[in-house]
């Protein structure tokens, strides 16, 4: 396996669980030991969270981030938040397009798009989710989704991508290394067709969907996976932590360090 270049990012995808308390013992739990600086970490609760989670880890390099954003800088919009308002909050990131959000509010590939550059102009460094439905999969329609998903994506060093078929979701079925490969690959070569060669090689694609400590190092056999986005799993510190690990043991062993 020859040596990637770009540092890995594992990002905890909370969804809709926690309150503030929870927050506050997760991070304590996390931080209790240091973590391993060759791995980036973000953690992406609900909007109330944001800013008690900020507090919990400040001091620490542990990034935070949001689960959408509205694609407008500002306005009469009830119930949305803007990119501001997360810059505000102390995120650094937000995810943009996540298949839940894709699926269960109707968000087409353009709003994803525009969402993702009001996150850049406000200073936010999006993660898109892309990935195909159990359907598409069967049909052979793969690589024809992803194709249309990443198509209108900003070009931006900043943007980074999370690859999670949408049947291995909080199923418990992962996509094989194999799979994962194929798909962060083809995903690579269509950002270098629109974005050039350097900004396709520098860019991280993540995988999602049922990561856990006992796949992740299967899949992060795979080169060109550069990191994990991780829902269920990442409730738990103490998985959360051994997932991160993996990586940092794979970055370590591509430089030839103990
Ligand atoms: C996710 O929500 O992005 C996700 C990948 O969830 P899980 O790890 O539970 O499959």
């Amino acid at each position: 396996m020859s040596a990637p270049a770009r540092r890995p990012l594992v990002a905890a995808n909370w969804k809709m669980y926690f309150v503030r308390a929870e927050v506050e013992a997760y991070a304590e739990a996390l931080l209790a030991e240091e973590l391993p600086e060759e791995v980036e970490v973000a953690l992406f609760p609900s909007f109330p969270l944001l800013v008690a989670a900020s507090a919990s880890l400040a001091g620490s390099a542990v990034a935070l981030g949001a689960q959408d954003l509205h694609p407008e800088p500002r306005g009469a919009f009830t119930g949305d938040v803007c990119a501001a308002q997360l810059v505000d909050s102390g995120c650094r990131w937000v995810l943009c397009g996540h298949s839940e959000r894709r699926r269960g509010h109707g968000e087409s590939d353009e709003l994803v798009a525009r969402k993702a550059a009001a996150a850049l102009a406000a200073g936010l460094a999006p993660l898109v989710c892309v990935g195909e439905s159990k359907e598409e999969r069967h049909s052979g329609r793969t690589f024809d989704v992803l194709a249309r998903q990443v198509e209108a994506l900003p070009v931006d060093p900043r943007v980074a991508l999370a690859y999670e078929p949408v049947w291995a979701i909080g199923t418990g079925e992962n996509a094989t290394p194999e799979a994962a490969a194929d798909a962060h690959a083809f995903l690579r070569a269509r950002r270098a067709r629109r974005a050039g060669d350097a900004l396709a090689a520098a860019l991280r694609i993540l995988y999602g969907g049922s990561v856990t400590p006992e796949n992740a190092a299967d899949l992060a056999r795979e080169s060109d996976v550069d990191g994990f986005l991780v829902g269920g799993a990442s409730l738990d510190p103490s998985r959360f932590r051994a997932i991160i690990r993996v990586l940092a043991v794979r970055t370590r062993a591509a430089r030839g360090q103990p």
